[in-house]
């Protein structure tokens, strides 16, 4: 499994810079760049926080399974991130959604 460290602390699975989610998808098929990939799994935090108690999982967890679209990664294999470790950036500023694998590294 794939170490995850996330900046987008505005996203309600993030703990301390770390993705409580157990998996997350990354979107960017045909993307060429980081900035054309996305965590399709980031929820935007609510003010109160009070989604978070729905959820399974609660801890920040260092390693997790990645689905990701983004096939032309280096990292890329059949939709799996073959990366020991990969960083997602974006959103910690309130209204964002933007995100990005800053991993991405084109094939192409
Ligand atoms: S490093 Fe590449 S394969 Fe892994 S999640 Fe990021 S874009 Fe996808």
């Amino acid at each position: 499994m794939t170490i995850l460290k996330c900046s987008a602390t505005k996203c309600m699975y993030n703990e301390n810079e770390l993705c409580s989610r157990g998996d997350i998808e990354i979107t960017g098929a045909g993307a060429r760049n980081a900035d054309e990939t996305n965590c399709g799994s980031f929820r935007e935090r609510s003010a109160s926080g009070a989604a978070m108690n729905s959820e399974a999982h609660h801890c920040g967890c260092e390693k997790i399974n990645i689905d990701c679209k983004a096939q032309e990664c280096t990292y890329n294999e059949h939709c799996k991130c073959t990366a020991s470790a990969i960083d997602v950036s974006g959103c910690s500023t309130e209204g964002c959604n933007e995100t990005k694998c800053s991993t991405f590294s084109c094939k192409c």
